[in-house]
């Protein structure tokens, strides 16, 4: 617990040591930590993350000089990643220019907000660090809701960007933790209104058959594309991409450490990208995966899943059929007592009611389909006894009480 200092300036505490606290910035001071707990479990589809990971080549690590820095300007890897990724329309030649690297897109993030600073606006529900990340940085940061059928609202969007005069704009597509994809045709809107940078953020956009922002980034000055290797097999390198006019890119750069995305993932990174056979199989299962685990899902009484476009499913666990009280917490508990980890906690708006799965193997989600039918079967059975039981209870306040205690 903090003490209280001693005097109004002084920085030690009645004990006489200094109080680490009373220099801490306040937005930091307030700042709750990014929870990514370890949580052992046999079934892990809480984060995510691929099921399939691709063994790194001896060959590959052996070239590694460990002993050296590692390529400040990954090179190689921006090279790579602008010749498989960067569309025609903006120009393969001297695409690299157009890319930045990170030691994921989360640092990526934070160089935007440090670049332009804030309001931040995005819409909520969303991934939780463009709010974190604002604060980390004293950037004031706006949520938007979206609509009840988890769509953008883009008069609200533009509303609130104008008002609070917002510096840079966040949109994941598909949007975690929903899984949808919002309307192409909002987002131009907004793009196309906004006086501010636009980030659409495709971490999970490989799994969706909508197309890519990337497209559009010749017609915007103002857009920019975030990318990830993150859920494609390579959470564990820590490599992302802001894809962006070169102005932009060369903006963002100044404030990027030198060193960011180290030798190792730097040589993976850029092999993946020159294979990507692989990873398109990894993908392709996941998609189809996807659809077998929203079909068992849309089966199950008391369970309603959200159409999604990405390597998780979001689905509702408390709707009416649920049973007695069967919240996303219990759910959650429940299946880490059978060794199985999934997300909940997911926000105020989502709370209660929902939670998310990542798709995993088929063996995985399996295990997960299995686990979903026996709770939610038994917490109707559950809710059929207790009808009974509440019928029962019903009768015997009517009948007249017998006093056979005594
Ligand atoms: N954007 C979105 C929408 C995400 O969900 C995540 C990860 N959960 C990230 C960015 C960050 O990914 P990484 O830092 O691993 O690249």
């Amino acid at each position: 617990m903090r003490e209280k200092r001693s005097s109004g300036r002084d920085r030690h505490n009645r004990r006489g040591s200094l109080d680490i606290s009373e220099l801490v910035r306040p937005n930091v001071l307030t700042l709750a930590p990014y929870e990514a707990k370890i949580i052992p479990c046999r079934v892990k589809l809480d984060a995510n993350e691929s099921p399939y990971r691709r063994p790194v080549s001896p060959r590959l690590l052996k070239a590694v000089e460990t002993n050296r820095y590692p390529d400040p300007q990954a090179g190689a890897l921006r090279r790579e990643f602008a010749r498989r990724m960067l569309p025609s329309s903006i120009g393969k030649k001297g695409g690299a220019g157009r890319v930045l690297h990170g030691n994921g897109s989360d640092e990526l993030i934070w160089n935007l907000i440090c670049t332009f600073g804030g309001p931040v606006v995005y819409p909520t529900p969303t991934f939780s660090m463009y709010a974190k990340i604002a604060q980390a940085l004293g950037a004031k940061s706006v949520g938007v809701p979206l609509t009840r059928d988890f769509e953008i609202d883009d008069a609200r969007m533009i509303r609130t960007m104008r008002d609070e005069k917002a510096k840079i704009v966040f949109i994941s597509r598909p949007n975690n933790p929903t899984g949808n994809s919002f309307s192409e045709e909002k987002i131009l809107r907004i793009i196309g209104k906004a006086e501010c940078i636009v980030v659409v953020d495709e971490a999970y956009q490989p799994f969706s058959d909508k197309k890519s922002f990337l497209g559009r980034l010749a017609g915007h000055g103002n857009l920019a594309v975030l990318m990830t290797l993150s859920k494609i097999g390579f959470a564990g390198l820590r490599v992302g991409f802001l894809v962006a006019g070169p102005e932009l890119i060369a903006q963002v750069n100044k404030v990027r450490l030198p060193f960011n995305v180290n030798s190792l993932s730097q040589a993976v990174a850029a092999d993946a990208l020159r294979n990507p056979g692989r990873l398109e199989g990894g993908i392709r299962k996941v998609v189809s995966e996807r659809k077998r685990v929203f079909g068992a899902l849309s089966k199950m009484k008391g369970v309603a899943p959200c159409p999604s476009d990405a390597n998780f499913i979001l689905f509702r666990v408390s709707s009416l059929d649920a049973g007695p009280r069967l919240d996303a917490g219990k759910v959650w508990r429940r299946a880490l007592r059978e060794g199985m980890l999934l997300r909940g906690n997911l926000g105020s708006e989502l709370d209660r009611d929902f939670m998310r799965v990542t798709i995993g193997t088929r063996m995985e989600n399996n295990a997960f389909i299995e686990f979903m039918k026996k709770t939610f079967q038994s917490a109707r059975t559950e809710k059929t006894m207790k009808k009974a039981g509440d019928k029962i209870l019903e009768k015997g306040r009517r009948a007249p009480v017998k006093r056979s205690y005594r």
